[in-house]
């Protein structure tokens, strides 16, 4: 994950809330006629290229790029009279 401002490209109303949704693989053994798990192993993460990045606020997720880009379209006004957040 990158260091840099986001704001949701959705509803435009958050840069602070956000959920990263990662991928992790298990590997595990079942029993082959009863189908019962025998052994789980520890989970690893998958590396993204690029995190899925979620909105708090509408629950929108995408690309990290997207609330990044977002934000350099629409820098925070340092008046913050503008914008809620
Ligand atoms: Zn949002």
């Amino acid at each position: 994950m990158q260091e840099k401002p986001y704001f949701c490209p959705n509803c435009r109303s958050n840069r602070i809330k956000f959920n990263v949704i990662t991928s992790y693989a298990q590997s595990f053994l079942k029993d082959a006629h009863s189908g019962m798990i025998m052994e789980f192993t520890d989970p690893n993460m998958i590396a993204e290229q690029e995190p899925i990045i979620q909105c708090l606020i509408c629950s929108f997720s995408g690309n990290e790029m997207r609330f990044i880009k977002q934000a350099e379209r629409e820098p925070r006004s340092d008046s913050g009279t503008m914008a809620p957040y």
